[in-house]
């Protein structure tokens, strides 16, 4: 079984993505409720109780002697009050996920594979690397712009610079990429991973 269960802290955020095993083993030990899928909470046994009532579930279950219970696919902390720092790590897997896979020059949307970073003041001339001055762009506006600004390449940025914004919604980074389920969305506004760039 590889169910992955989302993990929210005690005022409902997203923090982190754990195993079936390490929730089921939270819950038993009463430092986490199970949410069902309208987001109703549940202590261990009241879990135990539904989960022998129910002949399905999208996780699946478990089997012990005695009764079986189900996987959760999101439990909340009973805890854990902090809200983890939401600042997205400044990648290329993250940059290309930010502009949805467009260029930024023409607003066509590419495979990643004919994606490249463009500094929009060329780092040559002293352009910085961050998320204000680099945008993702198709390969035949890089070659376009080459080593130039915009406005000396006859060019324009249809998409402006961005940075990710925290406070525009709720802005979720995973160590590493996995399948958001349905039962996470309601919980996470946009996902972001926290991959180091030599690892992509
Ligand atoms: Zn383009």
């Amino acid at each position: 079984m590889t169910a992955d269960v989302l993990v929210l802290n005690r005022s409902y955020f997203a923090i982190s993505v754990t195993s079936w095993q390490r929730a089921l083993c939270l819950l038993y030990a009463d430092r986490a409720a199970a949410l069902d899928a309208e987001y109703r909470s549940y202590d261990f046994q009241d879990w135990v109780d539904l989960s022998n009532a129910i002949a399905e579930n999208p996780s699946g279950f478990v089997h012990a002697p005695a009764f079986k219970i189900a996987i959760p696919e999101v439990i909340v902390l009973k805890a854990f009050d902090r809200v983890p720092k939401r600042e997205v790590p400044f990648t290329r897997r993250n940059i290309y996920h930010h502009y949805g896979c467009r260029c930024c020059y023409c607003g066509k949307r590419f495979p990643s594979t004919d994606l490249n970073l463009d500094h929009i003041v060329p780092r040559s001339r002293g352009g910085r690397n961050d998320w204000m001055n680099t945008v993702t762009s198709c390969i035949p506006c890089n070659l376009r712009k080459g080593d130039r600004l915009p406005e000396e390449a006859g060019m324009r940025l249809v998409i402006p610079p961005s940075r990710p914004a925290p406070d525009s919604g709720v802005v979720f980074i995973l160590r590493s990429p996995v399948p958001i389920r349905r039962s996470w969305q309601r919980f996470i506004d946009s996902v972001y991973w926290n991959v180091p760039l030599e690892e992509e």
